[in-house]
């Protein structure tokens, strides 16, 4: 029994964790760098609820934040959850921090922080998996996914950039999202993975949702994500003009939504020339955000007391391969979990450490529909729904791509503000290359602003709860 998996992330070694806990012989992990994608480099937290009384309340959050383009079933299902799956992870040696943390859009402090570390948690749940998943023998190898090979709609391996062949009863994907692919970004996931998957056959979702941090510190070319439990500490937003201006925006101020903060970000930026994070208010802030502080002072600032200059940058893909509860996606055999998959937990938008959070969940269930499907072949797709587009797409590929230009061309027309103007010079420009090109068609389909996808020719929401997919075939 060999079940491959792709991606060395919190998702990727759960997965392997817990199918080698669950009794499979053969694990294999293959990633192109051990050390890369955004799990190492996560500084906040993990959504957790704190008790039973809490469960409602984080379903709650979660929904609101994600605009209800949720699905509520694998909302309650992940949140209900959450408390197993950081046992689990805790009984493997990880950490928590004894209190909790408040972060945007959370109505309680319920995030989990690392004891160690302060604002490392990447580090922290990655070192753990990583010592883990060699005690339980997972197999991990460097290489490079280039296709899925398929037969029947049947999963039946992997072949590796090299040429390699890897046999495998099925194929766990979980190689991150694609909000490297711009310009701006905290993160170097580039998608390749969700790509990969779109040509052996699978279906993708919600590529538009691109969810932006709004405050990436700035300095001398170098971008630092400045976690959103300094805002949740009390650090607040001020303008080139000295103005506190969040509640102009917002009633929650600092702790909106970060949608809702992203776009007040912007907006000053355009309008007076510069926006800062004042984190005077914070008490300790060198021992609470180490890795934050290092990063300041590199840069000549001191930690804590002088203005920290921000902007927003990409940040998170809500959108990949379409998969339910359990992982599932539409070819038999194959798998999406993490940040490369779309499950609908985060809606149109993601509330602030619900990620890792669905990346663990993720991880520690698809070893159950792996089963399933191993001993029965049992398979379900991910449900389209009523008011679902589906595009068939070419999924043609230009011999050579300037991904440069692409990235570029992204956080220019397809960022946080978009216009039909920009989508439309932009598909012009990002033909022949497949990911970034159908996040802009997206885009351009969804006429309305909803969560991250603002469109500022249709500012409202329509009020149709929809979901864009793309397949590979023949346009119609
Ligand atoms: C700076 C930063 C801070 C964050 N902080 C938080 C936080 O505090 N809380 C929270 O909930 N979320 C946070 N996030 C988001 C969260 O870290 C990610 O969503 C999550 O770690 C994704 O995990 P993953 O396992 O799905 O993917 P990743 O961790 O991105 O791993 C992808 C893996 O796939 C491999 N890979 C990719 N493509 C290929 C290929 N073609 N072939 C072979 N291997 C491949 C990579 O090498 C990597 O091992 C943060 C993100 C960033 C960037």
């Amino acid at each position: 029994m060999r079940l491959v998996i792709v991606g060395s992330g919190i998702a990727g070694l759960s997965a392997a964790i817990r199918a080698r806990e669950g009794g499979v012989d053969d694990v294999v992990v293959i990633t192109r760098d051990r050390h890369g994608g955004s799990s190492w480099r996560a500084q906040g937290g993990i959504a957790v609820p704190i008790d039973d009384s809490d469960v409602k309340a984080h379903v709650n959050d979660t929904l609101v934040a994600g605009r209800y383009l949720n699905d509520e079933g694998v909302v309650w299902s992940y949140i209900g959850l959450a408390r197993d799956v950081l046992n689990w992870l805790i009984r493997h040696g990880f950490e928590p921090c004894r209190g909790r943390s408040l972060e945007g859009g959370h109505s309680r402090a319920r995030v989990v922080r690392a004891r160690i570390g302060g604002d490392r948690i990447g580090e922290a749940v990655m070192s753990v998996l990583t010592r883990v998943s060699e005690e339980v023998g997972a197999q991990v190898i460097e290489g490079r996914l280039d296709s899925i090979e398929v037969n029947n709609n049947r999963v039946v391996g992997i072949t590796l950039d090299d040429g390699d062949f890897i046999k495998a009863d099925a194929v766990v994907l979980a190689t991150g999202g694609y909000a490297g692919l711009y310009l701006y970004s905290t993160n170097d996931g580039d998608g390749s993975g969700i790509e990969t998957a779109m040509r052996a056959g699978a279906l993708v979702r919600d590529l538009e949702f691109v969810q932006f941090h709004p405050t990436v510190a700035m300095l001398n070319g170098d971008l630092f994500l400045i976690s959103e439990a300094v805002r949740g500490e009390g650090a607040r937003l001020v303008n080139k003009d000295g103005e506190y201006f969040m509640r102009r925006y917002d009633e929650r101020a600092e702790l909106a939504p970060r949608d809702v903060v992203s776009r007040a970000v912007y907006n000053e930026l355009v309008r007076t020339g510069g926006v800062y994070l004042d984190v005077s208010p914070i008490k300790d802030f060198e021992e609470k955000f180490p890795a934050i502080s290092s990063f300041l002072r590199a840069h000549g600032l001191r930690p804590g007391k002088d203005l920290i200059p921000v902007v927003p940058a990409a940040h998170y893909a809500i959108g990949g391969i379409a998969v339910d509860a359990l992982g599932r996606t539409s070819v038999r055999g194959l798998f999406a979990i993490g940040e490369a998959s779309s499950s609908l937990f985060h809606g149109a938008n993601r509330l602030a450490s619900n990620s890792l959070l669905e990346a663990l969940v993720q991880g520690y269930l698809v070893i159950r529909a792996f089963k399933a499907y191993y001993s029965g072949g049992a398979w379900r797709y991910p449900v389209i729904g009523r008011y679902d587009v589906v595009v068939h797409t070419r999924c043609r590929l230009a011999s050579y791509v300037d991904m440069g230009r692409v990235r570029d061309v992204l956080w220019r027309y397809v960022g946080i503000v978009r216009s039909e103007d920009g989508l439309r010079r932009a598909i012009d420009e990002l033909e022949g290359s497949l990911l970034p090109s159908l996040i802009t068609k997206a885009a351009m389909i969804r006429r309305e602003s909803v969560g991250v996808h603002y469109r500022v020719d249709y500012p409202s929401w329509s009020g149709t709860k929809f979901h864009i997919l793309f397949r590979c075939g023949d346009e119609a």
